[in-house]
């Protein structure tokens, strides 16, 4: 460390753990700022000419992305490469600045500048935080404009020197993340994004520390400086000294030393000390995820969300483009059961080009919900997840029911689409398990109601969370009270858990705690003998599973049951993991 370095500490939005040292390297993205100079009136169609010479480039540059990527282990970035082919094609990037060119007669950079304030301007009044998330595509697609413009491309990122080098960045497109493969980096940071941007998404299922919304860390922080990024705490700590570094270095040696040992936990059975057996199924969004759930060594796919292949799209897949990626899935998991969602479309999830934004969309027209409303687009889907399981074990789960006629109508749904395919002489299998979602608390406390017509259930303790403490999942203003050990949210979890037992009818945990291996042997105590969680989470609560004895657990877990004070909670959760 020379002489002139400072250490400082910086802190974020941890959005995928992990420790990771490294030099910082500047990531060299156009920064949305532009010159102004006036054009005479002859050289206005020059000008327009050159704007568009460099929104054909972008094009260019665009579609060769989708292309590469489309067929690649990275394959779940074409969408959002596509929103920003989109949003190119838009009047507002293709015409706009064209007319602002022949108004004002200014440049073409200053055109796209003054388009572009005008487009934030318009998100600055929006609320909700999934289209708010879209501004970020909106400026990353201007600063690419720009960079054609200014004649660089934008990527110039230099050669890597090592694997540790950690990136830093105002803000990263989904497009900028590809290039990952190429350079690899073990860790990024930004100034933007959110915990639910797609920058944040791409970043979990990469597996490497991030963290967003530094606020400051691009010019904060320098070229080749040190720096550390614990994504768990969300922290980057620059310039450490020695002591520290030394420290971190040891907390990442146990890290890998751990991840290590635990690949080797891929093929044992999971079993409990007392010889309880345990299924660990693993969360997919797309049908490229199935390579990381086999390298886990997951008995099967419990949550296909399936909502991810009509987003950051215009149009609603066919169903041949369904049916293809549900076999596709079913095929890669060669036996395996896999588990598909219904569509959860609304709420943080809207459908592209969906005009009506509701004024609490978490509680409006979302899941299956929207699906009861729109037969057609429902009914495609089960004929596709139909179509699909003549190829291997398929179970389909409807999302958020909270009613009896719901609970009617999806499986009359189900039947109307059986029918249809027997009379068309199509083959499925006609055992496929219809299961349901308990995410709300009006299924949770009416459970019976729901288990007599279902073969199965899966309990989304993401919502149930969200929808017991009234608490907005996507807002970080309130991510503070989000909290998974309410007593409110345990009682109705170890319910639904004991109902299901006495009805004789599995049921899993698909949400985030299913993958917490600080809960599993809480989990397990409450009787759960099915996880569906992130693949890279698999291993970690297997050796959990592994050293639990669930009599010996048993007396501690009864008391967390009883208990309703926050501290004494937090120290019986430490017990039972000790
Ligand atoms: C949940 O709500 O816990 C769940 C698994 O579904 P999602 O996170 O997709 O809403
Ligand atoms: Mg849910």
């Amino acid at each position: 460390m020379s002489e002139m370095t400072v250490c400082f500490t910086m802190h974020g939005i941890g959005v995928s753990g992990g420790i990771a040292i490294g030099q910082a390297h500047l990531f060299a993205g156009m920064s949305a700022e532009a010159n102004h100079y006036e054009i005479t009136a002859a050289d206005v169609q020059r000008e327009q000419r050159r704007y568009d010479r460099a929104v054909k480039e972008v094009r260019d540059e665009l579609k060769d992305l989708t292309e590469s990527v489309r067929h690649s282990a990275s394959a779940e970035l074409a969408p959002f490469v596509k929103v920003h082919s989109l949003l190119l094609d838009d009047a507002a990037f293709s015409e706009a600045p064209r007319e602002i060119i022949r108004e004002q007669h200014c440049n073409a950079e200053w055109a796209l500048r003054v388009q572009l304030d005008e487009l934030m301007a318009q998100f600055s009044d929006i609320e909700d935080p999934y289209l708010r998330e879209r501004e970020d595509d909106v400026r990353q697609v201007a600063e690419r404009v720009l960079g054609a413009l200014a004649g660089t491309q934008r990527r110039t990122m230099k050669p890597v020197k090592e694997d540790a080098s950690i990136l830093v960045a105002r803000d990263l497109s989904p497009a900028d993340v590809i290039l990952f493969r190429e350079h690899p980096f073990a860790a990024f940071v930004t100034d933007l994004g959110g915990a639910t941007s797609h920058t944040a998404i791409v970043a979990r299922s990469m597996n490497i520390p991030a963290i967003v919304a530094l606020h400051h860390s691009r010019t904060m922080i320098h070229e080749d400086e040190l720096i550390i990024v614990d994504g768990t705490q969300g922290v980057v700590i620059v310039n450490p000294d020695r002591h520290v570094l030394a420290e971190y270095r040891l907390k990442q040696n146990q890290a890998r030393l751990e991840r290590d040992k635990l690949k080797r936990l891929k093929s044992a059975p999971a079993s409990t000390l007392d010889g309880t057996p345990i299924q660990l199924q693993a969360n997919i969004e797309l049908p490229s995820d199935v390579e990381p759930v086999r390298a886990s060594g997951a008995t099967g796919i419990g949550l296909f969300r399936s909502e991810f292949l009509f987003m950051n799209r215009r149009d609603l897949p066919s169903e041949d483009e369904q049916y293809e990626a549900y076999r596709d899935v079913v095929e890669g998991m060669k036996g395996l059961p896999v588990t598909i969602r219904t569509l959860d479309i609304g709420a943080d999830k809207p459908l592209d080009g969906e005009g009506y934004v509701a004024v609490n969309p978490a509680l409006g027209l979302r899941a299956i919900r929207y699906c009861l409303a729109e037969p057609q687009v429902f009914n495609t889907q089960l004929r596709a997840i139909l179509r699909a399981s003549r190829h291997g074990k398929v179970l389909i789960l409807i999302p958020m029911l909270t009613t009896y006629h719901e609970l009617q109508q999806a499986i009359a749904a189900v039947d109307l689409a059986k029918e249809q395919l027997k009379d068309e002489g199509v083959k499925f299998d006609d055992y496929v398990p219809v299961g349901g979602m308990i995410e709300v608390p009006a299924a949770a406390i009416a459970l019976p109601m729901f288990i007599r017509k279902l073969d199965f259930l899966s309990i989304g303790t993401n919502d149930l969370i969200q929808y017991t403490l009234a608490i907005d999942r996507a807002d970080d203003r309130v991510a503070h009270l989000y909290d998974p050990l309410h007593p409110a949210v345990l009682n109705l979890l170890a319910g639904v858990i004991r109902t299901a037992q006495q009805h004789e009818k599995p049921v899993a945990v698909c949400g985030e705690m299913a993958g917490d291996v600080e809960l599993t042997r809480m989990l397990l105590g409450f009787g759960l003998r099915n996880f569906s969680m992130h693949p890279a989470h698999l291993l970690s609560v297997k050796q959990r599973v592994l050293t639990t004895s669930i009599p010996d657990i048993a007396p501690i877990v009864a008391r967390i049951l009883r208990t309703d004070e926050p501290d004494k909670m937090q120290a019986l959760i430490e017990k039972l993991n000790a």
